[in-house]
């Protein structure tokens, strides 16, 4: 388990014992799922939809054998079931906010009944953006019941009724994989509860989440050109793991997400004028575009990487960067370069 992730959890798990850090513990969980929930915000606003149906780690053991789309529906699914079927007692948010219709789910299960490619293929099925909308609803109704929690309810139980009424709603399947969670859940008291579906359960998914995505973005890059075209290195880039570099489908650099169609205004000019990147650019060095923008930090030293390949070519320059990053981090080269692009022009070349 991711190590900060886990240290936070422990000291959550550790206050929520005590009536006196009961309030503190609440506080402190949902501030750790708004961090674990921007995790899954990352992954959707920036990758395109066939990565949510791909298996990449198809046929392993884990958490990591499902698909993007699969581990936000069974996060939320379970969540949603076992706040609002089991402590609210006030319907799901899937039925009660429609969500079934607008995601387009064949299931209504968690589905732990599912596997290998039956798994990618109701992934190909859901309406991801519809999805990530209903994570957030349930997301924020179950921070709302977490609130109006009080430490003498966390010892609460669960009898046969409510067994019967999560039988009943068919929201388990009845395959061997699945049944069991009913047992399971009304096992637990709801501090219980909040220790498994609201809290762990999540790390060990978005965790897995983060594992297919880093692989999903080293398949995107195999073969594609590491020079990005802003004259940025990808093979240094200290967002190796979220990025399979702006040639790709996988791009996730600052100025593609947040531009219109996900597309960097530098790949877009250069895709315009048909050209391979910037250094290919007579207007390189006065252009203030995308990457380029006098506010952008990293302006001048993606402005002075492009001015190298222009003079010594793409070889010379990865093996510039690769000298350069022995010696540094990332962010430490993107300083010393940072300063003035005819400097750092100066710099990558006495290197
Ligand atoms: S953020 Fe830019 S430089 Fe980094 S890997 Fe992505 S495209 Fe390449
Ligand atoms: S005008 Fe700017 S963004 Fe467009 S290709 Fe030239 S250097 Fe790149």
């Amino acid at each position: 388990m991711d190590k900060d992730w886990a240290e936070k959890n422990k000291e959550i798990q550790n206050l929520l014992s005590k009536e006196a850090t009961f309030g503190a513990a609440i506080e402190k969980l949902i501030e750790f799922r708004e961090e674990l929930f921007q995790q899954i915000t990352w992954i959707v606003e920036g990758y395109p939809e066939k990565a949510f149906y791909q298996l990449p780690f198809a046929g392993a053991k884990g958490y990591h054998s499902k698909t993007l789309a699969y581990s936000i529906w069974h996060i939320f699914r379970i969540e949603d079931i076992v706040a609002h079927e089991m402590i609210a007692e006030d319907g799901q948010i899937l039925f009660r906010e429609k969500y079934l219709k607008k995601i387009a789910s064949p299931i209504i299960t968690t589905g732990n009944e599912l596997e290998g490619k039956e798994i990618a293929d109701f992934s190909k099925k859901l309406k991801v953006q519809e999805l990530y909308l209903y994570a957030k609803a349930v997301k924020e109704s179950s921070d709302k019941i977490l609130l109006q929690l009080e430490y003498k309810g966390l010892k609460r139980r669960f009898n046969e009724d409510t067994k019967q009424k999560l039988i009943e709603s068919k929201c388990i399947s009845e395959d061997e994989n699945a049944f069991w969670l009913i047992d399971y859940w009304c096992g637990k008291d709801i501090k219980g509860l909040i220790q498994m579906p609201f809290s762990r359960h999540w790390i060990m998914h978005i965790e897995a989440m983060r594992r297919i995505k880093n692989r999903l973005c080293k398949i995107a890059r195999k073969g594609a050109d590491p020079a990005a075209i802003c004259g940025l290195s990808c093979n240094h880039c200290f967002l190796g793991e979220w990025c399979g570099g702006c040639r790709t489908e996988y791009n996730t650099c600052s100025f593609a997400t947040c531009s219109e169609g996900r597309i960097c205004p530098n790949v877009k000019c250069c895709n315009e004028k048909n050209i391979d990147g910037c250094y290919e650019c007579g207007e390189l060095e006065a252009c203030e575009k995308g990457f380029f923008m006098p506010s952008n930090d990293g302006a001048n030293a993606a402005k002075a990487q492009s001015l190298y390949i222009r003079k010594y070519g793409k070889k010379e320059f990865r093996n510039v960067q690769t000298r350069l990053h022995e010696k540094y981090e990332f962010e430490k080269v993107q300083e010393i370069l940072g300063q003035d692009y005819k400097e750092a022009l100066r710099i990558l070349e006495e290197n």
